[in-house]
């Protein structure tokens, strides 16, 4: 394992929360602790943290704490929690600043997942520390026009799928999109395959999920609903 050093440059944090419950993807449900990190390699529209990358709204520098890892490790070694998830903006920027944690929280028996856009490729050592990965591609409809050419990273998806740790998780709004869907399932061989519905209200998520159910179970795919937004709407840090 790597060793916690004081020399280990900072990890760029936006907030850490809980115990609480992760609300999306195959461990929803499950208690976890979350660590949100700074930074993000895309400017998506609708995004739902613009706080840790959006400089024309936001005063990064308010919005960001520096954690060392040795810190980092503290705080969720305080809790008996055994699901870690590491959640951005885009967690993989600052891989080689997370790797020490995960490292660390994995050798301590923790489960540590990542939520990545899956644009970035991750480090053989991250993926082989790391339980599993949640990856949200964007579909055209949610990304920035400026994000265009770089929402889709071939190179980053292939050694997802080839990591075998990695779980396909797409925002959908509705059945049209379900094709791009498709199509990138087929072309990058993604599996298994998660589609959650966009929303920010318990309303929007319960009609969209009614709207997508069928036809993602016609597909083979699985659906996963936003319990944190049922459960508390859009409050920050649930
Ligand atoms: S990839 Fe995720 S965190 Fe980054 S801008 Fe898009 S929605 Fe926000």
């Amino acid at each position: 394992m790597t060793p916690l050093t004081v020399q280990s440059p900072p990890v760029l944090v936006a907030e850490v929360f809980g115990p609480t419950l992760q609300g999306e993807g195959p461990s929803c449900g499950q208690q976890a602790l979350f660590v949100r990190l700074s930074r993000c390699n895309l400017s998506c529209p609708g995004c739902d943290t613009p706080f840790t990358w959006d400089r024309s709204r936001y005063d990064l520098r308010e919005h960001t704490r520096r954690y060392s890892a040795a810190s980092l490790v503290s705080w969720v070694l305080e809790h008996p929690t055994p699901l870690v998830v590491i959640s951005g903006g885009e967690p993989l920027l600052q891989q080689d600043r997370i790797f020490p944690v995960v490292a660390a929280l994995t050798a301590a028996g923790r489960r540590v997942e990542i939520e990545t856009n899956g644009a970035v490729t991750p480090s053989p050592e991250l993926v082989a520390q790391v339980a599993a990965f949640n990856v949200s591609p964007k579909l055209a409809a949610f990304a920035s026009e400026r994000d265009a050419d770089r929402r889709i990273n071939p190179a980053a998806l292939s050694t997802l799928v080839t990591s075998g740790k990695a779980v396909f998780k797409f925002v959908a709004s509705g059945v049209a999109d379900l094709e791009e869907v498709s199509d990138l399932v087929t072309r990058f061989e993604l599996a298994p395959v998660w589609v959650m519905p966009e929303g920010s209200t318990s309303e929007v998520i319960v009609s969209r999920m009614r709207e997508l159910a069928d036809a993602v179970v016609a597909r083979g795919w699985n659906l996963t609903t936003r319990l944190h937004v049922l459960l508390w709407e859009d409050a920050r840090g649930r």
